[in-house]
């Protein structure tokens, strides 16, 4: 039984889709779900897919015609199945288990398979000889399938169930329930894609009946639900205040390239007292130039002009002392109060000065600026 091992996670479609290309085969001959090995020319492909093709054939047929079956599986309903315990045996210990202990007359076996409905365990047990389904039964069976495959432990049929509830299959309505069935049949993948999408739609979600199963049969889960919703609603705006801060780092860092801009190159209408402003300038590329262009303006004419005074000098004094912190050559700079700034720092708190140093490591980190023509990591030494 080579077919129930290895389905590839992409692969897990079915037969009737993984048809091999050439050559066309005759109706019966089915592709199986296995997937495809071949060399380059497909020579290796054709042999490889028609030996699959009719191995899945075999045991679909040793299925459905029971040949020398030796074992009796009772269903809900007074159904019976018949298989063979060698194949059963193989693919499920738990079936195997079940199979060493089952009494029976002769060297026929009975066990039984209660809980689902009649038709789940065909399927199931199909699968186990073939490791193929039709489309339509899964669908309609596959939470049945789901609990058979954990039941009997056979991972491959759980990955394909825990595939197809992925592919659409979950609602605001059975969400609840397809979570708690993930839980009990130890499925973390579609728990958490259950998980994810309660969290989402909690207020929709909440006001569902399973939900309300859910709260009387299992508090504890509900608790915890509504626990991870504000623990995920708290990682949220902590996201949230992370960006925004990014912001303001991201433009007072701006600010600061344009500020070493306007003193060193000019811009616009104002710039160093020894240059030239001509007509026609080249349009800015500093996007922060023209709001900090005004700025200056209005510092160099406020007649509050001192510290603590109005808002927008406070704001230009600001900039003047963050510049100063970020510039590591006062020597050449062009910024007005750079190096009196650089001396004041000696004279400042300790608690101001720390202040200021994670501002500036913030605002650097933000812009990760390696080799920035304005600012670097160095800046942090002065
Ligand atoms: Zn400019
Ligand atoms: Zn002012
Ligand atoms: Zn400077």
């Amino acid at each position: 039984m080579g077919k129930l091992e290895n389905i590839p996670e992409n692969s897990l479609k079915f037969s009737e889709q993984r048809s091999p290309v050439p050559p066309p085969l005759p109706d019966p001959l089915r592709a199986s779900n296995k997937k495809k090995r071949s060399g380059k020319d497909g020579s290796g492909l054709r042999g490889y897919n028609l030996a699959s093709t009719r191995a899945t054939y075999m045991w679909d047929r040793l299925f459905d015609e029971g040949y020398r079956t030796d074992v009796t599986v009772n269903t809900d309903n007074g159904g019976s199945i018949f298989a063979h315990a060698s194949i059963l045996g193989m693919t499920s210990p738990v079936l195997r288990g079940m199979l060493t202990q089952a009494k029976g007359r002769g060297r026929r076996r009975t066990i039984s398979i209660h809980g689902v409905s009649h038709d789940a365990v065909r399927v199931f047990i199909r699968f186990l000889y073939s490791a193929c389904y039709e489309e339509d039964e899964m669908k309609e069976f596959v939470l049945h399938l789901l609990v058979l495959s954990h039941v009997f432990a056979v991972p491959q049929l759980k990955q394909i169930c825990v595939w197809h509830l992925e592919q659409g299959f979950l609602n605001a309505e059975n969400v609840v329930d397809i979570f708690q069935l993930a839980l009990l049949c130890d499925a973390p993948r579609l728990s958490l894609i259950c998980h994810r999408m309660i969290l989402k739609n909690l207020k929709e979600i909440s006001a569902t009946e399973g939900w309300e199963v859910m709260k009387k049969s299992h508090p504890v889960l509900e608790k915890q639900l509504l626990e991870s919703k504000i623990n995920e609603d708290n990682r949220q705006k902590q996201r949230i205040k992370k960006s925004n801060e990014r912001k303001i780092y991201l433009q007072l860092y701006e600010a600061m390239e344009a500020l070493v801009h306007i003193c060193r190159d000019g811009c616009r209408t104002i710039g160093p007292h020894d240059k030239e402003f001509s007509e026609n300038q080249p349009p800015c590329n500093y996007s922060a130039c023209k709001g900090l262009e005004l700025l200056v303006r209005h510092f160099a004419s406020c007649k509050l002009r001192i510290p603590g005074g109005c808002s927008h000098c406070r704001r230009m004094w600001q900039l003047l002392e963050l510049h100063s912190r970020l510039c590591s050559d006062s020597d050449t700079c062009r910024v007005p109060l750079c190096r009196n700034f650089k001396e004041r720092t000696v004279k400042q708190s300790k608690k101001d000065e720390m202040r200021w140093r994670i501002l500036v490591k913030n605002i650097l980190r933000t812009k990760r600026i390696g080799g920035s023509p304005f600012f670097s990591s160095d800046a942090l030494t002065c």
